[in-house]
């Protein structure tokens, strides 16, 4: 009988893409009397494609936007503090986030988190979806100093969800990171899919929706 589900944060729970482009919309808004010689979707546009879908942390990001739009009234340190601070108000999370976590909550499942990422900008983030009294152990690469597709932070993350790798799934987005990764550490595995990769070959099952989610642990469980 499996025991619990540990899920990926950033495109998994966490509509990233969404998030990011609702928070630079209104980042260009809110500061727009330092940044109005740019057009406000050059600002977007150049944001979302340097960001690289969250591979490339802001520091870089401000740095070329400063230096590309020849930003001046404006520090790129300022510009990353105002994210650091304010992204959390902008979580969009995937349809049904809520709806499933209750669900699985009912059934008695013990949830997990794990995230490579910055150990405070993830927590707000978690925060931000509202989401944070759901789950029993959440790990986040720089505070563990270990990170997917690390068999190690899966390993640590049971260990402190006190189950065995064989009674748990882990649900992520990411074919290497999440689900290579899962299964390195023998846990099962359900890939969410994602327009950024064609297929998750190891996956042992495979979502659209977070909705999908209980009757394909219930497919599980009668195996
Ligand atoms: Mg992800």
């Amino acid at each position: 009988m499996l025991k619990s589900v540990i899920f990926d944060l950033d495109g998994t729970l966490l509509d990233r893409d969404a998030s990011i482009e609702q928070f630079v919309s209104v980042q260009y808004d809110r500061l727009t009397e330092h940044l109005s010689h740019i057009s406000k979707i050059d600002y977007i546009t150049r944001f979302i494609e340097l960001d690289c879908h969250g591979h490339v942390w802001k520091d870089k990001v401000y740095q070329a936007l400063v230096t590309e739009f020849s930003i001046e009234a404006i520090s790129w340190q300022l510009l990353l503090e105002d994210y650091e601070m304010r992204f959390q108000f902008h979580c969009v999370p995937f349809q049904f986030l809520i709806e499933m976590l209750n669900e699985l909550k009912q059934q008695g499942y013990l949830l997990g988190i794990i995230t490579n990422g910055r150990g405070q900008f993830q927590a707000r983030a978690i925060n931000g979806l509202g989401i944070r009294d759901y789950f029993d152990a959440i790990l986040i690469s720089e505070v563990e100093q270990v990170r997917k597709p690390q068999v190690e932070i899966f390993q640590r993350a049971l260990d402190r969800l006190g189950v065995a790798a064989f009674d748990s799934v882990f649900v992520g987005d990411h074919p290497e990171a999440d689900i290579a990764g899962a299964k390195g550490a023998m846990m099962k595995t359900i890939w969410k899919r994602n327009s950024s990769w064609i297929e998750a070959k190891e996956a042992d099952a495979i979502i659209n929706e977070l909705n999908e989610i209980p009757s394909i642990l219930k497919q599980f469980n009668s195996c």
